[in-house]
């Protein structure tokens, strides 16, 4: 899978991508980014990419001309050209990239409506207003072949660039960054540990918060300890490491005593728990079995289970 960031700040990724799994994917050719450098495609001698709003306010907007230029440049048509196949479109966009032709008639030709589905790209633009990024969206993500990723920065992104070119816009939380480049990152890790062969296991990326339930999952996975518990929609359990003792605390009994029937219904409980107090609202969405409800409300009264 291959994704593409647009940004001002190319070498903000450097670290980022350079540690741990992400950069175990790249190494291993499960995962292509490339950076790409907006200054680039700005042609004053300032390489000026923001301009005043209008209408007046506070702040600078990205300038459409560099980001349409930008995209173009590494392939991305106008989704009123993708009628003609991402492969086809992107040909006329590189071109139109390279030679810098108008770009006024990008909004003319109709919008294939199956086309987003069969493309295997997805545009995206990272913004606050946008759609909430989940473990969801990254499930959907990590069945694509390219995902481009363009980075917003100031007041935001001239919206005409959001109109012409990106498929959703994605927030992935309520607060405000003061650049797209740390969602950008985080899109990017959320969605590779997903790809398959990126995590060791097969069956790991299954078995957290926020994922499938039990009944989803071939618990018969090579390597995966029947112990192990799926979220459906839960949070996940908390883990224990050695010491068995530690800061006046004892790990709990029952993960230490090897009866894995035992430990799963511990696990289960725990998901519940963790869910109710910080995430109640997980809950309402979350599959439930009649033994979890059973568990839910003797947790709710306070019951001994
Ligand atoms: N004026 C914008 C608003 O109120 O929605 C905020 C612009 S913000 C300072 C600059 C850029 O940071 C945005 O264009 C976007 O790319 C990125 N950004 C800020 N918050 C974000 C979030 N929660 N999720 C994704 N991107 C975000």
């Amino acid at each position: 899978m291959r994704f593409d960031i647009v940004t001002i700040f190319p070498g903000f990724f450097e670290g980022v991508f350079a540690h741990g799994i992400v950069r175990r994917a790249q190494a291993e050719g499960l995962i292509e980014i490339g950076l790409h450098d907006l200054r680039e495609y700005a042609h004053d001698r300032h390489r000026t990419v923001d301009d005043r709003p209008f209408g007046g306010g506070e702040g600078m907007v990205l300038k459409p001309e560099p980001l349409a230029e930008a995209l173009e440049g590494i392939g991305v048509c106008a989704k009123a050209e993708r009628g003609a196949g991402w492969e086809q479109g992107s040909e006329a966009a590189r071109e139109r990239g390279t030679n810098r032709r108008s770009f006024d008639s990008l909004r003319s030709a109709p919008v294939a409506q199956d086309d987003k589905a069969a493309s295997g790209t997805r545009v995206i633009l990272l913004s606050a207003q946008g759609r909430l990024f989940t473990q969801q969206v990254a499930r959907e993500l990590a069945g694509l072949e390219r995902v481009v990723l363009i980075c917003g920065r100031y007041e935001g992104v001239d919206e005409r660039i959001n109109e012409i070119y990106c498929d959703m816009e994605l927030s992935i939380g309520d607060y405000v960054l003061s650049g797209g480049e740390l969602a950008a990152a985080v899109v990017v890790d959320a969605t590779m540990r997903l790809i398959p062969g990126v995590l060791g296991n097969e069956a790991s990326g299954e078995f957290e918060s926020f994922g499938a339930a039990d009944a989803e999952i071939d618990v018969d996975v090579e390597g995966v300890p029947r112990s192990q518990h799926g979220a459906g929609g839960l949070v996940d359990y908390p883990q224990y490491t050695r010491p068995a003792e530690f800061g006046g605390l004892r790990a709990p009994e029952v993960l230490m005593n090897g009866d894995h029937a035992e430990i799963r219904q511990w696990r289960r409980e725990q998901q519940l728990r963790k869910t109710l107090k910080n995430r109640p609202e997980l809950l309402e969405r979350a599959e439930l079995s009649a033994e979890d409800r059973r568990l839910l409300d003797a947790i709710r009264s306070g019951e001994k289970i």
